[in-house]
């Protein structure tokens, strides 16, 4: 039976509070397929997309499960490929047993084991946890997973990606055979199959047609670009777009720091994710780019995997993805919940095979579309400045430069003012300029140009190793270096001119602080954006 509202499902009082604080005014389509045969204790195969609700669709019957009276060991288990993942499936599975005291705790990798222990120790009803660590606690006989009457494999298919395939087995053969268990995934890959067959009992099969889901809301397009144009195509429409929030994903670690970093010295506001940056960095960045601190974040395929952010507007595929499984996964980053969102993908010339393949499988449709021309940048570029200028103004910010204003008045013709102030707000610019300034080489005048590095302050560098460094390997005097910005994942070095090239091939794909560093002139710096 497909129920049309929650309070159909006959949940309690407690829950449905709960779901109605939390902004749930009806089912998703998963949910409304998933509840009722989840509250009845069957098996349960769910096949969605993300950001279709999965996890309120097996959290409510777990909530809905609790004990009153608690006992020691916890009933449920719900097993997530990644850190974020547990964390977030917590904090839901939280909110909607708030009002039943039904309590979850993430146990993950990476964050202090003794700190989890204590935190078992005081009796926890659901755990949450990442197939290693779960693992870990087993071992050390602080979980005791006897007591468990519901288990849970969530984003099934990232779990076998990610190569938990024996942890997850070793789990499920470690809970009671009576177990009820539910196998949560976006594609069904034939290991899946196999462990539903070998661990799950007559399980009901629930799924949504993804065709559905994604099409309605996600508009997807595809732009035909060469490799070393995808700066300049990204930043195109990153101007002309406007999106609110923004996730670009790139193949590798680091094309990740590549892209971000470009888009930083930009003047972008990008922050990346990948696995080389420490736990702490990572949420840090997640909690900006939710906050909308940071509107863009660059990420690989392992760090994005199952992050619920709320108001991504464009998922860029930088690099197409492998697989249209990761194409699926990808794309759900955006059009969460119901909100339209808009899939942008950059395919090569020699990707087009890939892209049919993709659309093939994940039966959807990738319409071709024409990257924005200069002058659609330009207008946009203008418009947005046109904007500030005019929100100063209405908002009176400007009070304090008006005897200034006056004084230049007096000496300069009107449009000359407004203009060399605008060139000034747009970080001196020429609108015109978009191609040519960008992937230029070193400039052949003397002076010093900017190199850009990918060692940052997270590889705990300083400027006096880096200088120490650079000379050694590029056999130059110390002082012939000039200005060090160091950054997060990147650095900027200014060296002269004439030594640009003998620096980047000394230094390119050396190792440094154990990581291969990658060393190329800076891009020229560019338009401001806010
Ligand atoms: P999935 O696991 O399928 O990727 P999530 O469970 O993370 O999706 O849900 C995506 C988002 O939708 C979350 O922010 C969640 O709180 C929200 N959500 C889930 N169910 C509902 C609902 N019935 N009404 C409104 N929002 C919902
Ligand atoms: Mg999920």
């Amino acid at each position: 039976m497909n129920h049309k509202r929650f309070s159909e499902f006959g949940l309690s009082d407690e829950v449905l509070k709960a779901l109605f604080d939390m902004g749930f005014e009806e089912p998703t389509p998963i949910q409304k397929i998933a509840v009722g045969p989840a509250l009845k204790g069957r098996d349960l195969i769910g096949l969605a997309q993300t950001g279709t609700g999965k996890t309120a669709a097996f959290g409510i019957p777990i909530v809905e499960k609790g004990r009153r009276s608690k006992g020691k060991f916890p009933y449920a288990v719900v097993l997530a490929p990644t850190r974020e993942l547990a964390v977030q499936v917590a904090q839901e599975l939280n909110r909607i047993g708030r009002n039943k005291g039904v309590i979850s705790v993430p146990i993950y990798g990476g964050q202090s084991i003794e700190r989890q222990i204590k935190s078992l120790q005081k009796g926890v009803d659901a755990v949450v946890g990442t197939p290693g660590r779960v693992i870990d606690h087993i071992q050390r006989g602080t979980l005791n997973l006897g007591g468990i009457s519901i288990v849970v494999l969530d984003e099934a298919d990232e779990m076998l990606n990610m190569g938990f395939i024996d942890d997850i087995e070793r789990i499920l053969k470690e809970t009671p055979k009576e177990r009820q268990t539910m196998l949560f995934s976006a594609t069904m890959p034939e290991e899946i199959v196999r462990i539903a067959r070998k661990y799950m009992r007559d399980p009901e099969r629930v799924f949504v047609d993804p065709k559905k889901l994604v099409v309605t809301k996600i508009t997807q397009v595809f732009y035909e670009v060469r490799e070393e144009d995808k700066i300049k195509a990204l930043t195109r429409l990153l101007d002309v777009e406007d999106p609110s929030l923004t996730l670009v994903f790139c193949h590798t670690k680091r094309e990740v720091d590549e892209v971000s970093g470009k888009l930083q010295q930009m003047g972008y506001s990008a922050g990346a994710i990948h696995g080389d940056f420490t736990q702490s960095f990572r949420d840090e960045m997640m909690e900006k780019f939710r906050k909308g601190e940071t509107d863009i974040l660059v990420a690989t395929d392992v760090a994005a995997r199952g992050l619920d952010i709320p108001d991504v507007s464009h998922v860029i595929n930088y690099s197409i993805p492998q697989n249209p499984d990761g194409y699926i996964h990808r794309i759900g980053r955006t059009g969460r919940a119901g909100k339209s969102g808009i899939a942008i993908t950059f395919v090569t010339p020699r990707e087009y095979r890939q892209l049919r393949l993709i659309e093939k499988s994940a039966k959807t449709t990738i319409r071709k579309a024409k990257l924005p021309t200069k002058d659609e940048v330009k207008r946009a570029r203008e418009k947005e400045l046109m904007e500030d200028v005019e929100g100063v103004i209405a908002g009176n910010g400007h009070d304090f430069y008006v005897s200034l204003a006056e004084a230049l008045l007096s000496r300069h013709e009107p449009k000359d003012v407004v203009a060399a102030a605008l060139s000034l707000a747009a970080g001196g610019s020429d609108p015109e300029d978009i191609e040519e300034s960008l992937g230029t080489g070193i400039p052949s005048g003397a002076g010093m140009v900017r190199l850009f590095l990918t060692l940052g302050k997270k590889d705990k560098i300083r400027v006096g190793d880096l200088v120490k460094s650079i000379s050694a390997e590029a056999n130059i005097p110390g002082r012939k270096i000039g200005k060090i910005t160091l950054f997060d994942a990147f650095s900027f070095v200014e060296v002269p001119a004439h030594l640009a090239d003998r620096v980047i091939s000394a230094l390119n794909d050396v190792v440094m602080h154990g990581r291969k560093i990658r060393v190329q002139p800076a891009e020229p710096v560019k338009k401001k954006k806010k």
